[in-house]
């Protein structure tokens, strides 16, 4: 699960790292308003008003602008909110933004890169730092990888004091800033392990300039995002709560409701299928005959008939979709469950594709009387014999 910046702050600044003021708001007058209380309360001359939304590359789409007044603030706040944020990480057509931070500005002397990252090869947490930190930083792990330092982190230990001094000291941290580096390390750590984020990044880590006060500078945080992982999202109430129905793709909320794990994908040959390790397999013998799934669709062991029906509304709902490839291995889902509600489907819906069905397993055989007898009502499907069949058959139909 993502969150938004603003929401990534708060739980920053809960766990002591430190990141300037913000006040959320969705309107230009508001905008306003928010850079006169800023200017007040903390004596603010600058401002940065940002999209709000789930998408990463915001600076570079137009959506983070630096404002020096309550009317440019109101300015920047309209041309924002006036036309989808397009960025390198959203689809062509981008996305709407709803909201908008409006963050005390500061002065930068230089920008690093800080994040906690999953290891899926090392089963741990790694601490991930740059001195190349801003807007591109992957094209800094693509092209210079020898500039983004890695440590690893115990998973019941954390970060280790001389850990975070280390890469602080690599990162050419100096006095003052050594400590503050550090402890913003340390504190990352201890949110991802105590909310099970998967990712934690800060792009920008900044260095300010050294004022009277902080002859060193300050070490600051002025983006964030973070990841939670979804299968300990039942041990967080509070950050479950932080989602934002506004940013999911549409289609794959609906499954969700329905116990489905179903992601939209490419290709025109709509896929419904038990089991991830199945549905990976059809994906891949579907590409193997030389056509594109349309989506990973995985109904899951105990799907009932609704929630089946339910997943061939929202293939069926997807214009991209030129055939159908049904899979089902019946363990615990059972066929005849599958084949009533193809049938429900094909009232419903109609099945104006073809639809190539392929069963096996529990109740296989009832399962294939219902289809049978639905043939007629049905006529544009098929049965496959095998799961290379079935392929073969669809494939042929929607080439
Ligand atoms: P992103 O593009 O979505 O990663 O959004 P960021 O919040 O990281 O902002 C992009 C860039 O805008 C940063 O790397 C900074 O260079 C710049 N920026 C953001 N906030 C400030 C600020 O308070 N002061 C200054 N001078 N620049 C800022
Ligand atoms: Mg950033």
């Amino acid at each position: 699960m993502n969150i938004h910046e603003y929401q990534a702050r708060d739980l920053l600044e809960k766990f002591n790292v430190p990141v300037p003021a913000g006040i959320v708001v969705d309107s230009p007058d508001q905008a306003a308003k928010a850079f006169d209380d800023l200017a007040n309360n903390h004596g603010s001359t600058l401002a940065v008003v940002k999209a709000q939304v789930h998408a990463g590359g915001r600076g570079k789409g137009g959506g983070v602008k630096l404002v020096r007044s309550a009317d440019e603030a109101k300015a920047a706040a309209q041309a924002i909110l006036s036309k989808p944020l397009i960025t390198p990480q959203t689809t062509a057509e981008g996305v709407t933004v709803h909201k908008l931070l409006v963050a005390a500005g500061v002065d930068i002397q230089k920008e690093y890169y800080l994040g906690i990252a999953t290891d899926r090869a090392a089963g741990n947490l790694t601490l991930i730092a740059s001195t190349e930190g801003g807007v591109e930083i992957e094209k800094v792990a693509a092209e210079t990888p020898e500039k983004i330092l890695r440590e690893p982190i115990d998973p019941t230990a954390g970060l280790l004091g001389y850990q975070a001094r280390k890469v602080a000291f690599l990162l050419g941290f100096k006095g003052k800033q050594v400590g503050q580096a550090a402890k913003i390390m340390t504190n990352l750590v201890k949110l991802c392990l105590a909310t099970d984020a998967s990712l934690a990044e800060i792009n920008p880590l900044i260095l300010t300039p050294p004022d009277a006060d902080n002859p060193d500078g300050r070490v600051l945080a002025i983006d964030a995002k973070i990841n939670f992982d979804d299968s300990a999202l039942f041990r967080h109430p509070d950050i479950q709560g932080l989602a934002d129905p506004n940013e999911e793709e549409a289609d794959e909320a609906r499954a969700n409701s329905f116990g489905l794990t179903y992601i939209k994908l490419d290709g025109n040959i709509g896929c419904l299928v038990n089991g991830a390790g199945l549905a990976m397999a059809t994906m891949d013998i579907i590409k193997l005959h030389g056509q594109e799934p349309a989506n990973f669709l995985d109904v899951g062991g105990s799907a009932s008939e609704e929630a089946v029906t339910e997943a061939f509304r929202i293939i069926l709902a997807d214009d991209k979709v030129k055939g159908v490839l049904v899979n089902i291995f019946g363990g615990i889902a059972k066929c005849d469950t599958i084949a009533n509600a193809i049938v429900t489907a094909a009232k419903e819906v109609g099945f104006t594709v073809p639809l190539v069905v392929r069963l096996e397993g529990t109740n296989v055989e009832p399962a294939r009387k219902i289809l049978q007898a639905a043939q007629a009502d049905i006529p544009t499907m098929t049965v496959g014999s095998d799961l290379t069949d079935a392929a073969k058959k669809i494939t042929a139909a929607v080439a």
